[in-house]
């Protein structure tokens, strides 16, 4: 008999391991408690893969060999409940592409933030490089679907072939045998607590997870100077402490005078497009992997020169009377704006606020004192914003859309500074996603440029 292989979540990731699935010859089923978006059904459809929505049928799901499981599913959860009370094996999508990729090279980026811009200036090094490489996982496609490209149309040189890979700690907590060439831990902040308990040596266990597989020969770099990672990379059990893959620190000082030393090489970041110290950071960590994969220095500077940053991160939107707008929108965490807001040099009006995570602001307070004239809160609540900042005496307004705070920071604003969205919130009290309030935002300055 076809093993069975449910599948639970049917976003990216379970649709891309459904598809490998089905082309592997089991039997397929989707659940999904909420809806499937009308692309992902077609594939599904197409692919002759039965699937349900709004609903997971128990009956149809605990007969399951194998569970793969979306990452967004908690294991508070009620499937998942009824799953561990009858003892199925439970992976993740990214475990399930590991398994069927075959012979490659895995390149794996986790951290609280950085990941995205990581992974996509790492791609685009190593492509410019002339490598056989494509990039995905929490980004872009999933693992599976690649994996799945790949077994329709692989040729020769396989072990050639590499693959970057945004890893989050959600991922990591489905992996079983996952293991990485390079593995890359950014940093680690207080993020997604709820998930863990709220605890943050849980968080950071999950992050280490990252190693757990690794062996000798396999690289590890790190941040050097994070002190969380610095702790818990004492106190992981992870095979790390046995020094079984090499570690490769970033350390203090990599960067000087606009140029990122990494092992015996400079790479000038003068014509590069990445703003703020976090980047010349993630750009030496780039460099690094790329190095270790063998791409020519030449090549990598050509690559720091050419790469376009993703949206949403200090993405430079206008000008307008020469006032910078920034679009921060993917900062939904405090740390990431801290790194924003220490990337500013001009008088900033700052738009912040949103869906509270349960935040701690303090980490903010000296640079906003020290960088921001006015700040103007958006968000449907934003009295724990308006408390911790309003000790300050700065101008303190509230609004309730993009287009309404953008027009308020332009009445604050004066030639010479810039308006920062960076907001530290999730963005679903007033918008479908971080994308949604960026796009908004970016509109509303085009649309005030227009008009002018
Ligand atoms: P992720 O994929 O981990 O969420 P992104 O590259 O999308 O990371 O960036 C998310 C946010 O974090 C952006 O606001 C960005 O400016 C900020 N950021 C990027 N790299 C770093 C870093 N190394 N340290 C701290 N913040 C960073």
């Amino acid at each position: 008999m076809k093993k069975r292989l449910v599948i639970l979540g049917s976003g990216e990731s379970g649709t891309g391991a459904a598809l490998l699935a089905k082309h592997l010859g089991y039997d397929v089923f989707v659940s999904d408690k909420g809806a499937i978006k009308a692309a992902y059904k077609t594939e599904l459809d197409a692919a002759g893969i039965a699937w349900e929505e709004n609903q997971h049928t128990l009956a149809q799901i605990l007969n399951a060999n194998e569970i793969i499981k979306s990452p967004g599913i908690p294991e508070k959860s009620e499937v998942m409940k009824a799953v561990r009370e009858k003892g199925i094996n439970v992976i993740g999508e990214i475990e399930f592409g590991f398994r069927h990729a075959g012979k490659c090279q895995i390149i794996a980026i986790t951290g609280s933030n950085g990941k995205t811009t990581t992974t996509e200036l790492t791609y685009h090094i190593l492509k410019t490089a002339g490598l056989d490489v494509r990039k995905g996982g929490n980004v872009g496609n999933s693992f599976a679907r690649m994996a799945l490209e790949d077994l329709k149309n692989r040729s020769g040189a396989a072990a050639q072939r590499i693959f970057v890979l945004e890893i989050s700690s959600f991922q990591l907590d489905d992996i079983q045998q996952f293991r990485p060439k390079i593995a890359m831990l950014l940093n680690i902040t207080p993020d997604h607590l709820d998930r863990y308990d709220y605890k943050l040596e849980n968080y950071a266990a999950s992050k280490f997870r990252v190693t757990m597989n690794q062996r000798r020969g396999d690289k590890f770099i790190y941040n050097g100077f994070d002190p969380i990672v610095a702790t818990y990379r004492v106190i992981s059990s992870h095979p790390v402490n046995t020094n079984t893959p090499k570690p490769i620190a970033i350390r203090k000082g990599f960067f000087k005078n606009g140029q990122i030393k990494v092992g015996k090489g400079v790479y000038d970041m003068t014509s590069s497009a990445l703003r703020g110290p976090h980047n010349m950071f993630n750009a030496a960590c780039a460099i690094r992997a790329a190095l270790l994969l063998g791409a020519a220095p030449g090549k990598i500077q050509e690559a720091l020169n050419t790469f376009v940053p993703p949206p949403h991160r200090l993405e430079k939107v206008a000008e307008i009377g020469g006032v910078s707008w920034i679009n921060d929108s993917k900062a939904t965490n405090v740390d990431s704006v801290f790194y924003a807001l220490q990337a500013m040099d001009m008088p900033t009006v700052w738009i912040v606020g949103g869906q509270d995570k349960g935040n701690d602001y303090s980490p903010l307070l000296r640079l906003v004192k020290k960088k921001v004239k006015a700040i103007v809160c958006m968000g449907v609540d934003n009295s724990k914003i308006l408390s911790v900042f309003g000790g300050m005496k700065k101008p303190m307004v509230e609004t309730g859309s993009a287009k309404a705070a953008v027009a308020v920071a332009a009445g604050f604003a004066k030639k010479g500074d810039t308006v920062l969205l960076s907001p530290a919130c999730a963005s679903f009290d007033l918008f479908k996603n971080y994308e949604d309030r960026g796009e908004q935002f970016r509109e509303a300055v085009l649309k005030m440029m227009n008009d002018k």
